[in-house]
């Protein structure tokens, strides 16, 4: 079997409802490795050798981005020898999280720099489309733009293909578009099923958790 679960920000300081404190982060982990969960990325699904019904598997994502994930997740970790998938928000790299109007706080996204590190330690970037928008309020074009610009500044500045997006608030519009960029695209829906045959609407988070 296989699941996802999705975090946002890692930190012991902010305020926001989707934040995790790091220690409470670590406690997940070390939840999901005593009930004896392998840690795959996305890529794994996509490879038919692997019999996904062998072993329980889980993809743990990121959306988002942000700097307090390098800062305080990267480190717990390395420690457990996880491999995790980071959704970011191309057009915000480096920059503050203005594209969120409703929080009363402002932090900082994952630098270049840091997105390389991750890569190169072994995790997967992913796409959370160029701006953050919601894409069921956008025309087909400005969506295609969104998935397409932003998978392109991925590929060049990590040389790689990137086949993973996470839609903005979880909200996916038609889906026609998305084949023609991305492999798998994940939802925030819950659920404890992680339906392969509904590659472009994954489910994330699931019972174990609760
Ligand atoms: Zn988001």
């Amino acid at each position: 079997m296989i699941c996802s679960l999705y975090f946002h920000h890692i930190s012991d300081d902010i305020l926001y409802y989707t934040n995790t404190k790091p220690q409470e982060f670590e406690r997940k982990l070390v939840l999901l490795l005593e009930g004896s969960y392998t840690f795959v990325t996305p890529r794994f699904c996509l490879d038919e050798n692997n019999d996904l019904q062998q072993r329980k598997y889980v993809i743990l994502t990121f959306d988002d981005g942000y700097a307090d994930q390098f800062i305080n997740a990267r480190e717990i970790l390395k420690r457990y020898a996880i491999k995790a998938t980071f959704f970011i928000i191309t057009n915000f790299v480096g920059k503050k999280n203005s594209w969120n109007v409703k929080a009363t706080y402002r932090s900082t996204h994952l630098t270049w720099k840091q997105i390389e590190i991750l890569k190169s330690e072994g995790h997967e970037i992913g796409s959370h489309s160029a701006t953050h928008r919601p894409l069921t309020t956008l025309s087909d074009e400005e969506i295609e733009n969104e998935y397409f610009l932003s998978k392109s500044v991925i590929d060049e500045r990590l040389g790689c293909s990137t086949d993973f997006f996470s839609y903005p608030y979880g909200l996916s519009p038609k889906r026609s578009f998305i084949q023609k960029y991305y492999k798998l695209a994940f939802s925030t829906v819950k659920s404890p099923s992680f339906d392969l045959s509904d590659p472009y609407f994954l489910r994330r988070d699931f019972k174990i958790l609760d």
